[in-house]
């Protein structure tokens, strides 16, 4: 069994804090400080650009791409590290696209982040006016494939309700109807079990400053099926995927496999923070870590619906088809959950009316969700929540 009591430990969390919101920035690990430290005196400060061969810098995008597909199913040297999701979403369609170039249609849903929606849309306006991105409601998903979509593009778990979509039962839908699939996981790496491998999936992306911990702005990862892996032509050609960068030849040739989806010159301290991270998973079961998850899940829904009925359950009540996050819809949710930040438990709100809980065994106790809903329902009971400090809106909710 994972000693979760021992990954709690392993985390620098600010006192008197119940951190909910672990999905959108994942908390600091005692590790990063001390490594990111050491990366700038030792490395940068002493080696200099010498770094890049001594301290292994240029080898660290696959070495922790690895490290991350560990926890998603992914094969070692099917992964690599870099830029931001939102540019990782825009190579993988591009890449996918031209594996079908007899279709023209991206197909996606109405619960997915905006981001990938928007790069999807920038992407077909650039390739013309034949390519469209289609979206339909997440249940009509599986009915809507058909043979004229090339791509289906599918984030798993919803960044609002926390709804899961059927990767496995979607892929192979996809795939009968010769579609091939770029799955975003950001909220799923390090929140549920994934299979990557298993479930055949052809392209996957996703974040690491989430589940994974690597603080604001860590790096990006992408997934490239190793049966596809050579096949494929980068949309984003910088010179770190080209075959020989340090050939300095004028055409491009892209590298072999996975190493082809590097664009440019990597954030090296971010990745350091993120191997750093890392080590909080060695012992962890991702099947205890689900169960884990659940349970904490649960307690927090029994306990708001028995206290506070005013809020409304967002997310699935059947626990098969949430990720790892509960949210509930109340019309003044940003205040809400301004009141209870105040009160020392951080979750967060998206609009129009979505409080939203993420739950992260890694650092969390059945004690702590207890405790977070008894508070969330007292400031409900008491009016709290409207005191008007707790409507002015901040740029970032
Ligand atoms: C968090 C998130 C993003 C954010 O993209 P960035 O480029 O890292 O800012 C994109 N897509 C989904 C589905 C997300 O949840």
């Amino acid at each position: 069994m994972t000693d979760f009591t021992a990954t709690r430990a392993m985390f620098d969390l600010p006192e008197g804090v119940i951190y909910l919101d672990g999905n959108s920035l994942g908390p600091l690990p005692h590790a990063v400080p001390k490594r990111v430290e050491q990366t700038i005196r030792d490395e940068w400060g002493q080696m200099l650009i010498t770094g890049w061969n001594k301290a292994g810098w240029m080898d660290l995008p696959a070495r922790v791409g690895d490290r991350v597909g560990r926890l998603i199913g992914a094969p070692a040297g099917s992964v690599v590290m870099g830029d931001t999701l939102s540019i990782k979403v825009y190579q993988a369609l591009a890449s996918a696209l031209e594996l079908r170039l007899d279709r023209r249609v991206i197909l996606s849903d109405t619960g997915n982040f905006p981001s990938d929606l928007y790069m999807a849309d920038g992407l077909c306006r650039t390739l013309g006016p034949d390519y469209q991105l289609k979206t339909v409601a997440p249940a009509d998903v599986e009915n809507s494939i058909d043979e004229s979509v090339a791509v289906l593009m599918i984030t798993e778990v919803d960044y609002r309700t926390g709804r899961k979509h059927d990767m496995p039962r979607l892929i192979k839908r996809a795939h009968e109807a010769g579609a091939l699939v770029v799955w975003d996981l950001a909220h799923s790496a390090g929140a549920i079990p994934v299979d990557l491998h298993g479930a055949d999936t052809d392209f996957a992306v996703g974040c690491s400053y989430k589940y994974l911990n690597s603080g604001p702005g860590g790096p990006a990862f992408i997934y490239v099926a190793p049966r596809l892996a050579d096949k494929v032509r980068p949309a984003l050609s910088g010179w770190l995927g080209h075959e020989a960068p340090f050939a300095f030849d004028l055409d491009y040739r892209p590298g072999s496999g996975i190493d082809r989806m590097r664009v440019g010159t990597p954030s090296i301290l971010q990745l350091a923070a993120l191997d750093a991270a890392l080590d909080v998973w060695e012992g962890v079961d991702m099947a205890d870590l689900r169960a884990r998850s659940l349970e904490l899940q649960n307690t927090f829904i029994t306990r708001v619906e028995a206290k506070c009925p005013d809020l409304m359950l967002a997310s699935p009540r059947e626990e098969a088809q949430r990720g790892s996050q509960v949210s509930f819809r109340h019309e003044h949710g940003y205040a809400i959950i301004q009141a209870l930040i105040a009160e020392g438990v951080i979750g967060d709100f998206r609009a129009p009316d979505i409080l939203r809980f993420g739950f992260t065994p890694l650092y969390l106790s059945l004690q702590d969700v207890a405790l977070a809903a008894d508070r969330l329902c007292a400031i409900m009971a008491d009016g709290s929540w409207n005191w008007p400090e707790f409507h002015h809106r901040a740029k970032v909710t």
